[in-house]
């Protein structure tokens, strides 16, 4: 078949939505390698450190008891058991086991729900800078993803006035994140309250809130999430997390999601025609790392916001680019309106934040995510889970580049 056959051929819905930006930089990055430069990744979103060694173990083990059968679709009984205990401990939240999907990641679980309740046209609401694939996947599901841009003014957080005015009678969710990616801006307990009251208001519209960077925070401020917050909101709440940032288990792939009975179901029946269910030795390692020790976790944290405070720091000090501290998750993302209209080396113009990333690429082999594809431009992303060497080193290249623009 010719290119444009097998065009003709692909769905319109998939020819409607992009790959993500995020691993298209990393390919980016990976294909200069190859050609032989030297280039530092810093657009992939995943923990450096290895995966704890109990939880390796109990993998291990799982192994040796020969756990190689297919599981429940929904993950097995001790996987959801220790999803209701980590619920109730972090959370104060209570679930029963058949209230809880266990995906191949937080990320299947986002799709699984969004695939089982949009109907053509249905909207989505996502306040943005957000994960590049929130728009991504409600477009996969037929939906509208409605995106508010919310700017470093408001913390990169939705107000209950833009919420509000977002809201039409086709809204079927509300997308939250927090602590986020790409801004690691984190919802305090009375802005969750505050939207909650809002979303009192139009009891049609549902919340997803992906906690998946809970664990990654940087003060001392308890963890609240919206269905914690606003109780009568549960009820149409799914509640998202998994082990992928906080336990090093990237590759692992497991995330689960915690709603109302009847939302659960109809995600085990999407879960149940497209891949079954996760690894079933993944799922050992993961009751190991839910139930087991959080020793490790300081030394996470600790580790991560070295590194964050000398990345914003480097980052601050560069003409053009603003950037507030982080308190979560593990990206930087700086504004770099002061840069764009200038001009490169060879004269070329650096327009947009596309043009800023790239540039920074091709001239100082480093790679970072353009603040478009988290759908608010103007900035990028910095990941700061790379070894402090290659982060200072990255800095320094990118605080050259950025002076030498004219
Ligand atoms: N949600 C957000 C906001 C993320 O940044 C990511 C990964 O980058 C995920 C979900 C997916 O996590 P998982 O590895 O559990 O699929």
């Amino acid at each position: 078949m010719t290119t444009t056959a097998t065009q003709n051929f692909l769905a319109q819905r998939v020819l409607g939505a992009k790959p993500s930006a995020t691993k298209e930089m990393t390919q980016l990055a990976n294909q200069l390698r190859l050609e032989g430069r030297d280039v530092i990744t810093l657009s992939q979103g995943e923990p450096d450190f290895p995966t704890p060694e109990h939880i390796r173990e109990a993998a291990k083990a799982a192994i040796e008891r020969n756990e190689s059968k297919y599981t429940e679709v929904a993950g097995t009984l001790a996987l959801r058991e220790a999803v209701v205990r980590k619920f109730k401990r972090d959370n104060g939240l209570d679930y029963s086991p058949d209230q809880i999907q266990v995906g191949c990641g937080a990320k299947q679980v986002l799709y699984n729900a969004l695939q089982a309740t949009l109907n053509p046209g249905d909207e989505v609401v996502v306040p943005t800078p957000a994960w590049v694939s929130y728009p991504e996947m409600v477009l996969l599901a037929g939906g509208r993803p409605v995106i508010v841009r919310c700017g470093a003014s408001t913390s990169f957080k939705i107000t209950p006035t833009q919420l509000e005015e977002a809201i039409t009678p086709r809204t079927k969710w509300l997308m939250l994140n927090s602590p986020s990616n790409p801004s690691g801006a984190i919802y305090s307990h009375a802005e969750l309250a505050a939207l909650g009251e809002v979303l009192l208001r139009h009891p049609h519209v549902w919340v997803m809130a992906d906690d998946i960077y809970e664990k990654i925070r940087y003060d001392d401020t308890p963890f609240a999430t919206p269905a914690m917050v606003t109780p009568q909101l549960a009820a149409r709440t799914l509640t998202i997390n998994g082990v992928s940032k906080s336990y090093a288990m990237t590759g692992w792939r497991v995330g689960f999601g915690a709603g109302p009975l009847e939302l659960i179901k109809a995600m085990n029946l999407v879960q149940s025609q497209s891949t079954s269910h996760t690894s079933s030795i993944s799922q050992a390692a993961a009751v190991a790392a839910l139930d087991g020790p959080m020793d490790f976790l300081p030394g996470f944290v600790d580790s991560f916001r070295q590194r964050r405070d000398k990345v914003v720091a480097a980052l601050q000090a560069i003409k053009g680019l603003t950037c507030d501290v982080p308190p979560g998750a593990f990206y930087a993302f700086p504004g770099c309106q002061g840069l764009l209209g200038t001009r490169d080396q060879s004269g070329n113009l650096i327009e947009t934040d596309t043009d800023l990333a790239l540039y920074i690429l091709r001239t100082a082999g480093v790679a970072v995510v353009p603040g478009s594809a988290f759908e608010l431009p103007g900035h990028f992303r910095v990941s700061y889970a790379a070894s402090d060497t290659e982060l200072v080193e990255a800095m320094r290249r990118i605080a050259a580049a950025c002076s030498a623009l004219r």
